[in-house]
């Protein structure tokens, strides 16, 4: 090993170490935004990394300098530009874009070194079976997860609905299909080998099919799920390139997504009491394209103004707010802040209940009231906050619908039965905060909205909330915020 292969590995280890660390400290929302530009640090140095491998001449020639500096110079501008652009609110589909891409990364790596192969001496991965099979499963899982996560970002995008066709037993037959016929073109690589490539050519059209097969029918609560499990594909995927590349940081890189992704889906799966075969298979939950509730199916709506709204927090000692997808949509995080000031300032208790599903990704509550500097202590889980509810006088629902729907809990028939809801009724008096009646991402209707001791305070989250800071503060209770 010569001095610049040692300097070479070096830089792996430390990618790979901080990288680990920024997937720990993700974990946590007061050390997320460190463990981010430690993960990006952690990428900086897997670049500098492949820089190093062509000098020890393990690799890629010294010509590809130009091509890897051109690349990482293209991916960060336009990362940096979209990172950016994007809103909050349109994160998620960020995150599956991204998840689609890492698949397409892998896809691509692995279409190029099976119809180029590379010449390289390296010892460790020279078994043809493993470098077919590595292939082979980079080739299947990057192309399952790119077309995957166009779907789901179509689909969160509000550009696709779910086909009807799809809610019929036949979808299993094409997936079936398109996965043995898949099988059929990974066994004619392991066996023959690449060749003049029409195997992987079918390999890449079968999995991409089923990759849009498995994941058109989702839709509803279950897709939350589906996200986390293609970021952990694309970890999968990743992981088999390393094999493909020979790059132990790859590998190791790879893998520990594909890990965290999996544990993330069981999380998630556990918060929304869902098992992952019945999101796979069991079929759509509605999806909101498909299923619209109307102003019709409700019989028993209350709504009040503002000001109703105002004085019967003024009368409170304990308060909850449920945030949900409406509040990211409206911005209005900072005015929430200033009103619970307010409230705090008079001696009220508030606390935050944070649903595992609220909103359009995994912790998109956290992520957007830590940036209005809600104290974390504030932040209570579903679990931890449900049995809060009863001892509540007030709960305010600010654009949030599926998960305070208590369909949730006492109609079997619901697209939405089994999913663990807060408990928001059981408090006296819930004030729901939304611009109609609109559905919310399952496109059902909402028995909370009917309840004798629930209100509607019909607007838009932000403006209400600023009204309802003026009433606060004409009853005495802004003063010092
Ligand atoms: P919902 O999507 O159920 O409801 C959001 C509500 O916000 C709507 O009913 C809408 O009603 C209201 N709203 C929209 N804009 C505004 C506004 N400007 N001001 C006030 N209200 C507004 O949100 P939840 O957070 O309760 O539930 C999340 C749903 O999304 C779940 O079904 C979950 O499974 C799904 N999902 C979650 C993901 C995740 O990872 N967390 C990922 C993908 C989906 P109106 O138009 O009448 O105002």
């Amino acid at each position: 090993m010569n001095v610049t292969e040692i300097i070479k590995y070096a830089i792996d280890l430390l990618a790979v170490l901080l990288l680990a660390l920024g997937i720990k400290g993700l974990s946590k929302v007061r050390s997320a935004k460190d463990a981010n530009r430690l993960a990006a640090i952690a990428m900086g140095f897997a670049v500098l990394g492949v820089l190093f491998d062509s000098l020890g001449g393990t690799g890629i020639s010294i010509n590809s300098w130009l091509w890897i500096l051109l690349g990482v110079l293209f991916g960060g501008v336009l990362g940096a530009v979209t990172a950016q652009k994007v809103p909050m609110t349109s994160m998620p589909e960020i995150v599956a874009l991204f998840n689609g891409c890492g698949g397409m990364s892998s896809l691509l790596v692995a279409i190029g070194v099976a119809l180029f192969p590379i010449s390289g001496n390296s010892t460790e991965f020279n078994n043809q079976l493993v470098q077919g099979l590595s292939i082979v499963v980079s080739v299947f899982v990057g192309s399952i997860t790119f077309t995957g996560s166009i779907v789901a970002m179509a689909k969160l995008q509000g550009w696709l609905s779910t086909p009807s066709w799809t809610q019929n037993k036949i979808r299993h037959l094409f997936n079936i299909s398109f996965a043995v016929f898949s099988l059929v073109a990974a066994i004619n690589i392991l066996s023959i080998g690449v060749g003049d490539g029409i195997n992987l050519w079918m390999l890449v059209i079968g999995s991409a099919l089923l990759g849009i097969g498995v994941t058109l029918p989702i839709g509803g609560a279950d897709m939350p799920v589906v996200i986390s499990l293609l970021n952990s594909y694309s970890g999968v995927a990743a992981a088999a390139a390393g094999f493909v590349v020979r790059s132990q940081l790859l590998i190791v890189a790879g893998a520990m997504v594909g890990a965290a992704g999996l544990i993330l889906t069981q999380v998630m799966c556990k918060g929304m009491n869902r098992s992952l075969t019945s999101v796979l298979f069991g079929g759509a939950l509605g999806a909101s394209s498909s299923l619209k509730s109307s102003n019709s199916e409700y019989e028993n709506i209350t709504s009040c103004s503002v000001e109703e709204c105002a004085l019967t927090l003024e009368a409170a000692e304990r308060v909850i707010i449920v945030p949900g997808y409406g509040l990211a949509v409206a911005q209005a995080q900072h005015t929430l802040r200033e009103v619970s000031r307010a409230l705090e300032n008079n001696g009220i208790e508030v606390n935050y209940a944070i649903h595992p599903v609220a909103g359009r990704m995994p912790g998109h509550m956290n992520v957007l009231l830590a940036e209005a500097d809600v104290p974390y202590e504030q932040l209570k889980e579903m679990d931890v906050i449900n049995q809060d509810f009863p001892a509540t006088d007030v709960v305010l629902v600010l654009g949030a619908n599926d998960v305070v729907n208590p369909q949730a809990k006492n109609d079997s028939s619901s697209p939405l039965y089994g999913m663990p809801v807060l408990d928001v009724q059981e408090a006296r008096t819930v004030f729901v905060i939304k611009r109609g009646m609109s559905a919310g991402y399952s496109g059902i209707k909402n028995d909370l909205f009917d309840l004798p001791n629930t209100s509607m305070v019909f607007g838009d989250a932000k403006k209400v909330l600023g009204d309802l800071l003026l009433e606060l503060k004409e009853l005495g209770l802004g003063g010092k915020s």
